[in-house]
């Protein structure tokens, strides 16, 4: 599933629909700005150059779709103030170790000689909450609907075999309130939106229809490669040419329109809507977050070490409120490649190869 849909044929031919498809479409609205939701698509469109081969009346507008990239400051400082605890260890991703933080960044804490290990998965954590019985073991967990059910299935191992010093620092988040919240802001124009393929996996379709039902935009779930992307953002623009609004799925051979019915059951066993969360870029969303269920609250690490939830401000010149949000490019940032690199990060957008920023970075130089 990599050469067929790296195929150049194939992919000119694509480009060819999006011209034809394009031409039906209204002067009036063009450019048409579409969303790619995910920072995986944001990564692979630049990896790839494709916005370089799409006609003028095309923009891509990068999405809240990178975990790493929406996680507050506010929630990086209130990981750091548990990993100071001198009883825990703190576990999370490779990525999130690097997001700065009003406090510096969990990397830093770790230079100061707080425990923070890098893991590949919450069971990792855990199997360290094993080992250690001495040691409370906190899980920093984050990200969309893909990485939630992993933090679900390891609570409920956890719950099974009673292991009391493990806990999870929850910050969760869900796709569709975000997307809503882009919708309702008078200052963003979408015209349309290419879906998230892995969050889908997990969701399946119906969790975006409110996009066509009640704001009339389409929205197409598309793979990574590059013929994917033109197939989705083709059958985009086909759905604006005819005045349409559907939720489409191009990626079926990795999505099924119902997606994972256990995933599902494990993540509605261990987590609920929180009430509001807190978003970089996008301020406090309501309902656009995870927390856990009163039967995992013994795993719940911000009630058992009684943490108080920071709100902390962005940066002076940080843009990435703006970039977020789709009103301004990564490069029109006061400090993009100055004050703000990938090894010296002051947004998130700079630290994940998914973030837009990021991307900006690693392909402009070479394209
Ligand atoms: Fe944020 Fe840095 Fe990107 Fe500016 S260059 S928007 S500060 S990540």
């Amino acid at each position: 599933f990599v050469d067929e849909f790296r195929d150049p044929q194939a992919v000119k031919a694509t480009l060819a629909q999006i011209h034809q498809q394009l031409e039906r479409v209204d002067p009036a609205r063009k450019p048409l700005q579409i969303m790619e939701v995910c920072g995986g698509h944001t990564h692979a469109i630049f990896k790839f150059a494709l916005g370089q081969l799409l006609p003028d009346g095309i923009e891509f507008v990068h999405g809240p779709g990178c975990p790493v990239c929406v996680l507050p400051r506010g929630r990086i400082d209130d990981a750091i103030t548990l990993a100071q605890q001198h009883d825990v260890m703190l576990c999370s991703y490779g990525d999130a170790l690097r997001v700065p933080g009003d406090l510096g960044s969990l990397q830093d804490a770790k230079a100061r000689g707080a425990d923070i290990r890098v893991v590949y998965s919450p069971l990792d954590a855990l199997a360290l909450a094993r080992q250690h019985p001495e040691r409370q073991v906190v899980f920093f967990a984050l990200g969309f609907e893909t990485t939630a059910p992993a933090t679900a299935l390891t609570l409920q191992q956890a719950k099974r075999e009673g292991i009391e010093n493990f806990s999870v620092l929850c910050h969760h988040i869900t796709i569709g309130p975000p997307l809503r919240a882009i919708l309702d802001d008078p200052g963003i124009r979408i015209d349309g939106f290419i879906g998230p393929g892995h969050v889908s996996m997990i969701t399946g379709e119906r969790v975006y229809d409110f996009i066509a039902e009640q704001y009339n935009k389409p929205l197409v779930i598309a793979g990574f490669e590059p013929l994917d992307l033109l197939q989705a953002l083709a059958m985009v623009v086909a759905q604006i040419a005819d005045g349409d609004s559907r939720i489409d799925n191009q990626y079926r051979r990795a999505v099924h329109s119902d997606g994972n019915p256990v995933a599902q059951q494990a993540m509605a066993e261990v987590f609920q809507t929180a009430p509001q969360s807190d978003w970089r870029g996008l301020g406090s969303i309501p309902h656009s977050g995870l927390m856990l269920t009163e039967a995992f609250a013994p795993w719940d690490a911000e009630r058992r070490f009684g943490l108080d939830r920071r709100s902390v401000a962005e940066p002076e010149g940080c843009g990435c409120a703006a970039v977020l949000r789709g009103l301004m490019k990564p490069n029109q940032c006061a400090l993009f490649g100055t004050a703000c690199q990938p090894q010296t990060p002051v947004g998130a957008l700079m630290v994940s190869s998914e973030g837009a920023c990021a991307a900006y970075y690693q392909y402009r130089a070479e394209n």
